[in-house]
Formats: C-alpha cells, sequence, structure tokens
C-alpha cells in the first residue's frame, strides 16, 4: 500500500464501488465478512487518520460554502448504520452535518410525491447531510411490502408494474440534477449476512440495555431476507451511476465497516477538494487596519499584538505583516 492517505483510500473502496451499468447480485458478488486483510488492531488507528481528515475536510467544504455532500446509507436490521455514523463523525464540527433518519412515513408525507421528505432533508452549501435510510427505502421496503405503495394513493397511470423502473430512473435524475448544482451524492450499503443479522438480534435481546433496539418486527422482516436481497441486487444494478455510485461495504466486521464508510466520504471530499477562500487584497487591507487599531488599544506594558509576540519567532515577520496569508 501507498503512503499516500488519498491513494489508499481510493485503493480500499475501489474493491466496493458498484461499477456503473452492470447487473450486481449482492449475495454472489458481495462477501460481507471481507475485510481486505486488515486485522481488528489496525482499524483503530486507521478509523483516528480517517476521522481526522473528514474534520479538516469538512471546515474547508463550510468555509467555501460552495459544495454540499449527501452520503445516504442503507442496511438491513443490525446492519449497523447507527454506530457507523457516531464513529465516523464522530470528529467533525456538529454545525457543519447533519443526520437525518426515515421511517414510517407520516400521513402528511403520504400524501406528497414520495421524494419530498427527502428534498427536505438535502444538505446547503457547505454541509454534510446523512440519511439514515433514504429515498431508496421507495425501492426497498417499498417494493418488499407494495401495501406501502397502495398507501402512497398513485394514480392508476403511475403505479403499473413499470413503477420500480420508473423509480430508479426518476431518482438517478433527480441525483444527477442534484450533482450538477454542486451537490454531490454517495450512497453506502452495509451487507450483512444472514446469520450475523441472527447473533445481532440475539444480543440485543440478552443484553437488557440493547433490548429497546429489538422489536418484533424485526424478526417479520428477517423472514423476507430473500425478497430484500433481490430489492437490494436490482437497486444497485439500476441505481450505481458514475456521479452517484453505490458502495456495497461488508457489514460482518463493524469496525471494517466503519473504516469503508469513512473513507467513502473521504474519497468524495478529495474529489471535491474545498479550498479556503482566498482574501481580496482590499479584504487584506481592511484586516491590516483592524489590527492597527487594536494595537493602539494595548494597555500600558502589554504587546500590541500578543498573539503574533506569542507565535512568530525572532526574525519571523511573516505573523506581523500578512494578516490572512503567509
Ligand atoms: P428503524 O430505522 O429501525 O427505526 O425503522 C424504521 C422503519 O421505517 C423500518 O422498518 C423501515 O422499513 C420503515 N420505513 C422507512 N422508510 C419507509 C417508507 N418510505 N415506507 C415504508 N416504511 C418505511
Ligand atoms: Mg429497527
Amino acid at each position: 500500500m501507498t503512503d499516500d492517505p488519498a491513494a489508499r483510500i481510493a485503493e480500499l473502496i475501489e474493491p466496493l464501488r458498484v461499477p456503473p451499468g452492470t447487473r450486481v447480485d449482492v449475495g454472489r458478488d458481495f462477501d460481507p465478512r471481507y475485510r481486505a486483510g486488515l486485522r481488528k488492531r489496525d482499524a483503530e488507528k486507521m478509523l483516528d487518520t480517517g476521522v481526522a481528515l473528514l474534520a479538516e475536510y469538512q471546515q474547508r467544504l463550510a468555509a467555501q460554502d460552495t459544495y454540499g455532500v449527501l452520503l445516504c446509507l442503507q442496511a438491513l436490521d443490525a446492519g449497523g448504520k447507527d454506530s457507523t455514523i457516531r464513529h465516523v463523525m464522530s470528529g467533525v464540527n456538529p454545525q457543519g452535518v447533519r443526520v437525518s433518519s426515515f421511517k414510517v412515513p407520516s400521513d402528511e408525507e403520504l400524501d406528497h410525491d414520495y421524494l419530498w421528505r427527502y428534498a427536505q432533508r438535502l444538505p446547503a452549501r457547505g454541509e454534510i447531510a446523512i440519511f439514515n435510510r433514504s429515498h431508496y427505502e421507495e425501492v426497498l421496503v417499498v417494493r418488499v411490502h407494495p401495501e406501502n405503495l397502495v398507501r402512497q394513493r398513485l394514480p392508476a397511470e403511475a403505479r403499473g408494474p413499470d413503477v420500480w423502473e420508473r423509480r430508479y430512473r426518476e431518482i438517478n435524475e433527480w441525483e444527477r440534477h442534484l450533482t450538477d448544482g454542486g451537490f454531490r451524492v454517495v450512497k453506502v450499503f452495509l451487507n450483512l449476512s444472514k446469520e450475523e443479522q441472527r447473533v445481532r438480534f440475539l444480543r440485543r435481546i440478552d443484553l437488557p440495555e440493547k433490548n429497546w433496539k429489538f422489536s418484533a418486527a424485526d424478526v417479520r422482516e428477517r423472514r423476507h431476507w430473500d425478497e430484500y436481497q433481490r430489492a437490494f441486487s436490482a437497486m444497485l444494478s439500476a441505481t450505481s451511476t458514475p456521479w452517484a455510485p453505490w458502495y456495497v461495504v461488508p457489514a460482518d466486521h463493524k469496525w471494517f465497516a466503519r473504516i469503508c464508510t469513512a473513507a467513502v466520504l473521504a474519497h468524495t471530499l478529495i474529489e471535491i477538494g474545498p479550498r479556503y477562500p482566498e482574501v481580496s487584497e482590499e479584504a487584506r487591507r481592511d484586516l491590516l487596519a483592524a489590527r492597527r487599531e487594536l494595537e493602539r488599544e494595548a494597555p500600558p506594558g502589554a504587546p500590541a499584538d500578543p498573539y503574533a509576540a506569542r507565535h512568530a519567532g525572532p526574525g519571523d515577520r511573516r505573523a506581523a505583516e500578512s494578516p490572512g496569508g503567509a
């Protein structure tokens, strides 16, 4: 592996990307236990590095205020969405991130177009938004349980047998529109094995402090495992696009899922390459004038500019001459 973090990140996530235009079968093409030959003890340091990198890039993204990022997280129950978000975003400034969880739609939401509630939670420029479940539920749970589609009260011409193909196309076009306007969309599917889901459910039942995470509905959904695998495969095949690719992140090892999710987000931010805004000549003159005014207010005996006095070594006059730039 190379030492360049950007190259390492690209190398790590490349095998997870669903190549646009290919037909994938989750069960056949992706191994939930894959860990790229890494061990858990390598993981902690890698995640720390990733989290620090995200924090730095998020600051620049916010300062530049031009691009926004949307990360969509999908998984079956117990796939680890919540804990992945908690770990991956642990270093970033909460003011620059917005996490939205999507549950069973409300009456008001059902009264609108199916993309309406997601559109309201999109990132602003300078922001990272995370969707914990996303508009992809509209071709997953709604497809596996068609009574959800009935509740959406679509006109007859919009609920024919081609409804899923239509939704894939509409979603792709919506994401294209967002991307063209400076909002990058990146999508992670946390791919859990059926056996690991069984183990995690049992853990939730066995540990009293985890009981709240479990509901009887979770075992009912599990009975539809194969239908979900088919719906995921069809969705990944149809909606991994050059502008908004899907990454299938192996999720049986939580530590590996975290590293990979952080890497996918970091990769997107590195591609955007946000920069701190340049200070114009005029603004720089204003900064210098403001500094002279503040320096004149120094009380007797105090250095005119205590910050520059502390940070500039002898002979280093940069800090004294060019605020905002070096
Ligand atoms: P949880 O994430 O465990 O709190 O569960 C949220 C529930 O909301 C899951 O069972 C999802 O399947 C369900 N859900 C999310 N989006 C939709 C949707 N658009 N239509 C129907 N059910 C949904
Ligand atoms: Mg749940």
